[in-house]
């Protein structure tokens, strides 16, 4: 007995799943089998005490009510039961789409400000939303594309067509090809009020074609009404007549009233153009009937507008009058002064959102980026630490054999031959040039981008630094060293003295003159000062100028020129971590300048 009860309750949640499937496939063409589908629903749920299941049937007959049947206050009535009776993770996914449908029937209603807060709650919820599904992001366009709408009826001053393009982006993600249809439709629009006929053309012919792949109705009715009147407008009279007639076939099959609404109207303003007055005031009359009965009160407005000026046209200025003062209340009643203050209010508070939302994306991509920086810092300091060890560890041994060595060379005093010396002499070297390698990488290893930096006088650091090196060179060389005026900036003094003692050095090293001359020049570029250390030494071929920045890249023998190839590589790096460049060129003294950028 369990059993069986059992299995027929499996079937019947199998039952509404399969119903739900049917339900989504409506959504795309046949709106009008929402209803008895949703109502099977929600007999089985009942049945099975799945409120879930209830609710959600719930919420698609409020869109049936509401896009179908257009009994806005039944939608509403619907949407509230849907969403009382969802509860959980179910109620938070579908709060959106409730409130997108309340939008939607209020909009119908012509009660502007009600909508517009529906649509904007719905739309500040789902912008929160990461990885949104395909249903979210419809849900999405589709209340960004009505809150365009909303935005852009007629007595409303602004329009939002970054609301249109938003909407457009988001259909064409998911290819949602209704939604798209309908973006068209309003491109069309936004070029119809410019007059640009042929273009409206063009994207009302795009919105149709989309709409007839998915052989869907309400839209291809919309949409060949619309057709018709630009060709009615452009004079071209069997094409009016064929987009007409192809509009009444698809608005029969929509059952709607509306849309009979919406091709009586649009029929009536092509009439209109066509210069058939009665006729098109029959048109407008049938509109305006169904339309009051409906409650749709923003369309309503317009044919109110139309019958009016074609009064006017007709001399009839009592009708013409009448019909003003109707249409001028029903503008009044919907935009009252109070009503507009609401909506720029509501419009500011969501702009306020937005702009709370871009600060918190903000913040989440900084506290990324502080991540990716701590841990680069400690990959950095793990890779100076180990450095530091290395050499530190090597110089050890480099110690124990140069001391060996040398007392190995004492205690043979006398006692050694020539070549026995020799080999004696190329150890001590050895070890020696070894121990400036694992000292210069130390000192390469040490830079890093984060360091203390404080005011730094470069006029009085360069002039020091450069009477130490003079010494150093003194009596073989006697270098003469012209130094500009210079700056004081902020940066770590160590790494200054080691930039222009490297460069100055240099200069004095590869020069083959007893007086070598350098030259120490500033110049201020904006936002930074461009240093120039100017030699008339040995030179450097133009393909070696990027080269010699490498680490351990030399040009020379050490037999030549002493040396390890770190220093400019040195420079380099300190240059660069300070967010400045250095390159290389030849001068006019066969020499080379050394030109670098330091920030300010
Ligand atoms: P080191 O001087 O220890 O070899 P550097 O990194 O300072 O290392 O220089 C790399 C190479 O660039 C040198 O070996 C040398 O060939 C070349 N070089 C550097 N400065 C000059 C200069 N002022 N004039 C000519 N050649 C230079």
């Amino acid at each position: 007995m369990a059993r069986t009860s059992s299995a027929s309750k499996q079937d019947q949640k199998q039952r509404i799943a399969d119903l739900r499937e049917k339900i989504n496939d409506c959504y795309v063409s046949t709106i009008t089998d929402i209803e008895r589908y949703a109502k099977e629903i929600i007999e089985l749920a009942t049945a099975v005490k799945d409120r879930n299941a209830e609710g959600l049937a719930f919420l698609d007959l409020s869109f049936y009510h509401c896009s179908s049947t257009n009994e806005y206050k039944k939608s509403l009535d619907c949407a509230q039961r849907g969403i009382d009776l969802l509860s959980g993770a179910q109620r938070t996914y579908y709060l959106p789409y409730y409130h997108l449908n309340r939008g939607r029937c209020f909009q119908f209603m012509g009660d502007q400000i009600r909508a517009q807060e529906e649509y904007l709650d719905a739309i500040s919820i789902l912008e929160k939303r990461k990885n949104r599904t395909v249903e979210e992001t419809r849900w999405m366009g589709s209340s960004y594309y009505n809150a365009y709408i909303l935005f852009n009826q007629g007595g409303m001053e602004f329009s939002r067509e970054d609301f249109l393009e938003k909407a457009y982006l988001l259909y064409q993600q998911i290819d949602d090809k209704p939604g798209l249809s309908n973006c068209y439709n309003s491109y069309a629009s936004i070029h119809y009020k410019k007059k640009e006929l042929p273009e409206t053309l063009e994207n009302l012919e795009q919105a149709y074609k989309l709409s007839s792949e998915m052989q869907a109705y309400t839209h291809m009715s919309i949409f060949s009404a619309n057709i018709g009147l630009v060709h009615a407008q452009l004079g071209d009279v069997s094409k009016f007549r064929e987009y007409f007639e192809l509009c009444s076939k698809h608005t029969r099959k929509t059952k709607s009233r509306f849309h009979e609404a919406h091709m009586n109207g649009q029929m009536g303003e092509a009439l209109f153009f066509l210069g058939m007055y009665d006729e098109s005031l029959e048109r407008l009359a049938t509109a305006e009937e169904i339309f009051s009965e409906l409650g749709a009160k923003s369309s309503l407005t317009e044919i109110l507008r139309k019958r009016s000026e074609i009064y006017a046209l007709q001399d009839n200025y009592r009708l013409a009058y009448e019909y003003h003062t109707r249409y001028a209340e029903l503008i009044r009643e919907r935009f009252n002064e109070e009503k507009a203050t609401a909506i720029m209010r509501a419009r500011m508070v969501y702009e306020i959102e937005e702009k709370e939302n871009e600060a918190a994306i903000l913040k989440e991509k900084n506290e990324e980026i502080q991540q990716y920086m701590n841990k680069l810092q400690a990959s950095n300091n793990e890779l100076q630490q180990f450095a530091y060890v290395v050499s530190h560890d090597l110089r050890e041994p480099l110690r124990t054999i140069s001391t060996y060595i040398k007392l190995l060379e004492k205690n043979m005093t006398g006692r050694l031959d020539r070549e026995e010396q020799e080999f004696i002499d190329f150890v001590v070297n050895g070890t020696r040039n070894m121990n400036e390698l694992i000292s210069d990488l130390l000192t390469f290893s040490k830079i890093s981008y984060i360091t203390e930096t404080e005011q730094v006088g470069l006029q009085q650091l360069v002039q020091s630094t450069a009477n130490e090196i003079v010494l150093h060179y003194l009596p073989a060389k006697d270098p003469v060293i012209h130094i500009g005026k210079l700056p004081v900036i902020e940066a770590n003094r160590t790494h200054m003295k080691q930039l222009f003692g490297n460069l100055i050095s240099n200069a004095i090293k590869y020069n083959k003159h007893v007086q070598p001359e350098i030259s120490i020049q500033c110049e201020d570029t904006g936002k930074m000062y461009t240093i120039t250390v100017s030699d008339n030494g040995i030179g450097i071929a133009p393909e070696f100028r990027e080269r010699v920045f490498q680490i351990f890249q030399r040009l020379h023998s050490k037999a030549d020129y002493h040396g390890t190839g770190v220093g400019l590589a040195i420079c380099k790096k300190i240059v660069d971590n300070m967010g400045g460049q250095i390159t290389l060129r030849g001068n006019n003294r066969k020499g080379s300048d050394f030109i670098f950028t330091l920030p300010k």
